[in-house]
């Protein structure tokens, strides 16, 4: 196709404001523009946060976001419309965003920041801080984010497993095992962190049986999509201490309800999915679009294409 008009979202707002995106590609050979919902059908291509059904109007569809669970690829595939991500690009920001929930838990700073917001000097019992170094964490999910997950926590001095569906090797892990041994993995590690992509295979993975499974001195960390964990299950875990604490930047409601009792546990972090922000977000996103404007004029294959 020829792309001449390529429109930028506003739903991209939530995490940068669109304006910058769209001056960023401004020397694409292509207008760049900043649309709303009813602009979307009168585009080459869009690059968006949200899926809307006038994105099946459009020949390309970009998502600033590495998952893509929301967006219905069968339509995609019948509308011959092609779909990219933007996985490759939250390895370091999320990584360092566990790595600070680790810390946090081992320096017991989310107990400090609570108390400092009721001015009170309160330290913490001589046995409830503890540092990383010799300590493993199981890294489930071994693409972009696992990756970028055990190179920081590796750094740190933790011992990286990871687990994926196939059995080779991955950098910055020192062990691989098979998605069919998940409950072995996490068998006796300090941290168990979820960095797959929601599918059928992966819905409510993390369950009760899991939260048997783990130490009960151990942290859980979801930085990958909500339903991936069966949220029910983790919330029983928690109130009854057969898990330590978790922290967690999705749900399986976002906004996390008011009424959620996660809200309220001392040993839970939650943050409003959030783990890969960071000042340089529409950079990356502009760098992958415009790698694709250009094999789109040399006739290669998408980066990252989807679909
Ligand atoms: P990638 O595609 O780079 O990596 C996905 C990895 O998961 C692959 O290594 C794959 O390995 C593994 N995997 C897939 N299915 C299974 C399975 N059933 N069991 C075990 N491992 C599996 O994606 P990203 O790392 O970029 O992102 C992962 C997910 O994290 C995204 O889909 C998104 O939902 C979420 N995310 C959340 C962010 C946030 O802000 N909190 C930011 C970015 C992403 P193999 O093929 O060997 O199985």
């Amino acid at each position: 196709f020829e792309l001449e008009r390529l429109g930028v979202h506003e739903s991209v707002e939530a995490v940068f404001p669109p304006s910058e995106l769209a001056d960023y590609l401004t020397d694409l050979p292509a207008t760049v523009d900043v649309i709303g919902d009813d602009e979307i059908a009168a585009r080459d291509a869009v690059v968006t946060l949200e899926y809307h059904p006038d994105c099946l109007e459009c020949a390309w569809v970009h998502s600033i976001q590495s998952g893509v669970d929301r967006f219905p690829f069968d339509e995609f595939e019948s509308n011959g419309v092609v779909l990219t991500n933007s996985t490759g690009i939250h390895g370091r920001s999320v990584g360092e965003t566990v790595a600070g929930y680790l810390l946090s838990f081992s320096r017991r700073l989310h107990d400090l920041v609570a108390n400092q917001t009721e001015r009170r000097w309160e330290r913490p019992a001589w046995d409830d801080g503890f540092t990383l170094p010799g300590k493993t964490a199981c890294v489930v999910g071994t693409g972009t984010l696992g990756r970028g997950v055990a190179e920081t926590l590796g750094g740190l001095g933790l011992e990286v497993r990871g687990v994926r569906r196939s059995d080779e090797s991955v950098p910055g892990f020192d062990e691989i095992y098979t998605d069919d041994r998940l409950l072995e993995a996490i068998e006796g590690v300090e941290f168990v962190i979820v960095t797959v992509p929601l599918t059928e295979e992966t819905h409510h993975r993390f369950d009760g049986e899991v939260f048997e499974t783990m130490r009960d001195d151990a942290y859980f960390v979801n930085v990958a999509r909500g339903p991936v964990v069966d949220e029910p299950a983790l919330i029983d875990a928690l109130e009854s201490d057969s898990i330590a604490g978790a922290a967690l930047d999705v749900f399986e409601e976002e906004p996390l309800p008011e009424e959620s009792p996660l809200w309220g546990m001392d040993e839970v972090i939650v943050t409003p999915h959030c783990a890969a922000y960071t000042r340089d977000y529409f950079r990356d996103v502009g760098d992958i679009v415009r790698e694709n404007v250009s094999r789109l004029g040399t006739g290669e294959a998408f980066h990252n294409r989807v679909v």
